[in-house]
C-alpha cells in the first residue's frame, strides 16, 4: 500500500459543508426542479474561480478546473453529485427540517452536493497540485427520472472530454465514515412494466357471459413469479414486484379492464433482457387462455451500475491512504438502482459508498420520512472527492 495521503479539511470548510447540507435539506427540490440548488452550486463554483456551465440536462451544472500553475498534463475526470430530493413529508424534528411539504432530502443528495462543493474549495486552495482537468458535475433528477441520462444525451461527456467518472452515495446501512466498495455489478438495473388486461365487463352473477380481467390479472400476478423461480439462473439475483393493481368499482360488477404496474430488477444485462421477454410471454399465455387481450409496456429505465474493476481497485487503495484501512470495506450489492450507471456505461468509472450511520437517528433507510445522516460522514466524502481530484488525473488506470 502506498503512503498515506493527508487531506486536511480546515474547520472553516467543514463547518461550511455542514451549513450547506442543512440549507439544502431545508429547501429540497424535486427532479428537474433544482433551480435554487443549481443556482447555489453555480454561484459557489464561480466564486471559487471555476469555469461554470449551467443548463446541461436542464438543471445540471458543471464546474471545470483545468490543470495547475504548472499546467501538468493528466486525464479529464468527473466527480459527480446528484441534487434532487423526494416527494416525502419529512417526519424529523430537527432545526433543518424541510420547509416544503412533501419535499424531502430523504436519500442524502443534500450531503452529496455539500461534500462536492467542499471538495472544490479545498482543491482550489491546492490548485498548484492539480493536473489534468477536473469536472465537478452536479446532476438533476437521479430519483427515477434519469437526470444522468439527460446530461449524457446532452453531450456532457464529449463536451468536456471526460475520460473517468467517480461518484459516491451516503449509506445509512453502513457505519459513519466507512468507505464501501464493490467491483463489477453494484446497483441493480431498474425497469418498469405497465399492463392493461382487457376483458369483457358484465354482471358479477354471470361470469360465463364475461371475460373477467380481475381473474386474469390475478393469475398473472401469481404466475409472473415463475420467471424468477423457474426461468432465471438461481445464481443470478432478480426481482419482479407488481406494486399496483387497479380495476373494478363494486361487489357485483365484472369490470372491463384491470391495470397493473410493476418494477423489474436484475444485475446482468442478459437476465434483464430475458425478464422483459418472459414477462410478456406469461401475460400473453394467460390472456389467450382466458379470451382476454392486453397492452404491455416495458419501460427500460436504469441499467446495472457496474464498477470497472481497475478503477475500483484504484479508488479503494486511495481510500485506504485517505481514510485508513480500518475505514474501508467491501460492501454487498444493492437491489436499488442508480443512474450513475449512464456515466459508467460510457467511461471507466467507480461508484462507492460513504457510511452515514452514527446511531438510531441516522439508521433509518433511504427514502424513509425519518432518514437523516450522521454529519461526521460528510468529512470523509469531502476528503475522498478531494483526493480523487488531486490524484486521479495522474494516477488512475
Ligand atoms: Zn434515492
Ligand atoms: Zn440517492
Amino acid at each position: 500500500m502506498s503512503a498515506a495521503l493527508t487531506i486536511d479539511v480546515p474547520t472553516e470548510i467543514a463547518t461550511e459543508v455542514v451549513a450547506t447540507r442543512r440549507d439544502l435539506h431545508e429547501h429540497p427540490e424535486l427532479g428537474f426542479e433544482e433551480h435554487r440548488t443549481a443556482g447555489i452550486v453555480a454561484d459557489r463554483l464561480r466564486a471559487l474561480g471555476l469555469e461554470v456551465h449551467t443548463g446541461i440536462g436542464q438543471t445540471g451544472v458543471v464546474g471545470v478546473l483545468k490543470g495547475g500553475a504548472r499546467a501538468r498534463p493528466g486525464k479529464t475526470i468527473m466527480l459527480r453529485a446528484d441534487m434532487d430530493g423526494l416527494p416525502i413529508d419529512e417526519e424529523n424534528d430537527v432545526p433543518y427540517r424541510s420547509r416544503t411539504p412533501v419535499h424531502m432530502h430523504a436519500c442524502g443528495h443534500d450531503g452529496h452536493v455539500a461534500m462536492l462543493l467542499g471538495a472544490a474549495r479545498i482543491v482550489m486552495d491546492r490548485r498548484d497540485e492539480v493536473a489534468g482537468t477536473i469536472c465537478f458535475l452536479f446532476q438533476p433528477a437521479e430519483e427515477g427520472k434519469g437526470g444522468a441520462k439527460v446530461m449524457v444525451d446532452d453531450g456532457v461527456l464529449e463536451r468536456f472530454g471526460i475520460e473517468r467518472a467517480y461518484g459516491l452515495h451516503l449509506a445509512s446501512a453502513h457505519p459513519a465514515g466507512q468507505v464501501g466498495f464493490r467491483e463489477g455489478a453494484f446497483y441493480a438495473s431498474s425497469d418498469s412494466i405497465e399492463i392493461t388486461v382487457e376483458g369483457k365487463g358484465g354482471h358479477g352473477a354471470s361470469p360465463h357471459l364475461s371475460v373477467d380481467p380481475v381473474y386474469v390479472a390475478s393469475q398473472f400476478v401469481v404466475a409472473v413469479q415463475q420467471i424468477v423461480s423457474r426461468n432465471i439462473d438461481p445464481i443470478e439475483p432478480a426481482v419482479i414486484t407488481i406494486g399496483a393493481i387497479h380495476g373494478g368499482t363494486t361487489h357485483n360488477v365484472i369490470p372491463s379492464r384491470v391495470k397493473l404496474m410493476g418494477t423489474v430488477r436484475a444485475f446482468d444485462a442478459d437476465v434483464r433482457a430475458k425478464m422483459a421477454e418472459r414477462i410478456e410471454r406469461v401475460l400473453r399465455g394467460i390472456c389467450e387462455s382466458s379470451g382476454a387481450t392486453y397492452a404491455f409496456e416495458y419501460l427500460w429505465r436504469y441499467p446495472v451500475t457496474s464498477n470497472d474493476v481497475e478503477q475500483t481497485r484504484y479508488v479503494r487503495a486511495l481510500a485506504q491512504r485517505v481514510a485508513g484501512d480500518e475505514h474501508v470495506a467491501n460492501v454487498p450489492k444493492l437491489m436499488g438502482a442508480e443512474d450513475f450507471s449512464f456515466f459508467a456505461e460510457r467511461v471507466p468509472a467507480c461508484f462507492f459508498t460513504i457510511g452515514s450511520n452514527g446511531g438510531p437517528d441516522s439508521s433509518w433507510p433511504h427514502h424513509h420520512a425519518r432518514f437523516d445522516i450522521d454529519e461526521s460522514a460528510l468529512q470523509t466524502g469531502v476528503r475522498m472527492m478531494t483526493a480523487l481530484a488531486l490524484d486521479a488525473p495522474l494516477h488512475a488506470p
